[in-house]
């Protein structure tokens, strides 16, 4: 008999309707994980909440996180709420002894991030944070490559996240540009280009930064003549010094006109490159030192079945996974972990929090960076 696990969502937003699809949908992809059942959702706006209670078939709605943290139906609380709120609806779920899965970034700051981490590893429940871009096979494969040597030395990292939905001068103020909920593009799309720089490269000792507001006010609401200052970063530019010995760039900017998801980057060693951008998810280009110079150039890694888990979306090379189906392997990565899969074998990837509050620590930094115009150790 195939065992069930309750899931809770919090938020029912770009992120409350993508959980909700990759968990009612995880077990078809991964029949060998438990069966997750649909709850309870909870958001403070009521019409939202029993809109996705009807669109997705949650046995309850409720306006109260705490009401859904206290359900003894659920084992998973899903935070797909505003970052502010991140902290406390974790400590709350931790206390109540449920598995925890929070997007990205963890927390406000570090010291928040820690503090999940934590009340995480007190309670032994298992977590997982939203950096979904980790879970395309390809990015995989690149880490892979690049463990195995087979680009040789790496000198150099240069990663951006580049998307333009605040470039609007018009666009209104939101949570993303509460400072209470950490910095502004550097924890918002900087957590994503960090996370990945870490995920191929390993750890990031130090940071200088430059942060900047290219937009200084933004009416309250949409349409509002009254406009309220902007305190956080549109675009946040950063030099960074690896654990590994090497040097690295990474740029984080959503004001950048016309880029929708340029999540890239290219990584360089002495016997080759890496090529990757989240606009074209299912391509890697590789490019090696000492191939025959009449056809040296980058290649184009296609994905396929070859690169797990993509088969068990689809049995054909080409057909390409989507930003949805990424969702659907980090909840198959936590589910397996909440199995006693070790994160990290296997399909099972994280990132825990642990790692999320690590890729805190560097924000963090930037912050600091920027504000002292100087280098600063990621501590
Ligand atoms: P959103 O604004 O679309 O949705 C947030 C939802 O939270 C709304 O439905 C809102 O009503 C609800 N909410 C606000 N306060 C609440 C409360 N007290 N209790 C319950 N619900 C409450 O935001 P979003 O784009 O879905 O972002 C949510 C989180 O997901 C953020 O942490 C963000 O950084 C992250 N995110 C991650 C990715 C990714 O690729 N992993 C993409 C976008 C957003």
């Amino acid at each position: 008999m195939r065992s069930e696990i309750g899931v809770g969502i919090i938020g029912t937003g770009f992120m409350g309707k993508a959980h909700a699809f990759a968990y009612r949908s995880v077990a078809s992809y991964f029949p060998e994980s438990a069966m997750p059942v649909l709850q309870v959702v909870a958001d403070v706006n009521e019409a939202a909440a029993e809109a996705a209670k009807a669109q997705f078939g949650f046995r309850r709605a409720t306006t109260d996180w705490r009401d859904l943290v206290a359900d003894p139906a659920v084992a998973i609380v899903s935070i797909t709420a505003p970052n502010v709120l991140h902290r406390e609806i974790a400590l709350a779920a931790a206390a109540a002894g449920k598995h925890i899965h929070c997007e990205k970034p963890l927390a406000p700051d570090a010291t928040a991030a820690r503090a999940m981490a934590d009340a995480a590893a007190a309670a032994g429940v298992v977590t997982q944070a939203g950096f979904n871009y980790l879970q395309n096979p390809l990015i995989r494969l690149a880490r892979d490559m690049i463990a195995a040597g087979e680009l040789g030395e790496i000198t150099s990292f240069r990663g951006i996240h580049a998307e333009d939905y605040m470039a609007d001068p018009q666009a209104p103020w939101t949570w993303r540009l509460d400072p209470a909920g950490g910095g502004g593009v550097i924890a918002d799309l900087g957590s994503h280009i960090i996370a990945m720089a870490r995920f191929l490269l390993g750890g990031i000792t130090h940071v200088n930064a430059d942060l900047e507001t290219a937009i200084a006010s933004r009416p309250i609401a949409p349409g509002a003549a009254e406009r309220r200052n902007v305190e956080v970063d549109d675009i946040a530019r950063l030099t960074l010094r690896f654990a590994r010995g090497c040097g690295g760039h990474v740029e984080a900017n959503w004001v950048a006109t016309g880029r929708k998801m340029h999540l890239a980057f290219e990584v360089a060693g002495s016997k080759g490159s890496l090529v990757f951008t989240q606009e074209r998810l299912n391509e890697l280009q590789f490019y090696r030192v000492g191939d025959d110079p009449r056809h040296a150039g980058f290649v184009r890694i296609e994905a396929g079945p070859q690169h797990a888990p993509y088969g068990r979306f689809c049995v054909a090379p080409g057909h390409q996974l989507g930003f949805n189906d990424l969702k659907v392997i980090e909840v198959a990565a936590f589910l397996q972990a909440i199995a006693g899969q070790a994160q990290g074998s296997g399909e099972a990837i994280g990132p825990d929090f642990r790692e999320a509050w690590e890729i805190q620590k560097v924000i963090d930094t930037a912050i600091r960076s920027s504000a002292s115009r100087s280098w600063q150790a990621v501590s």
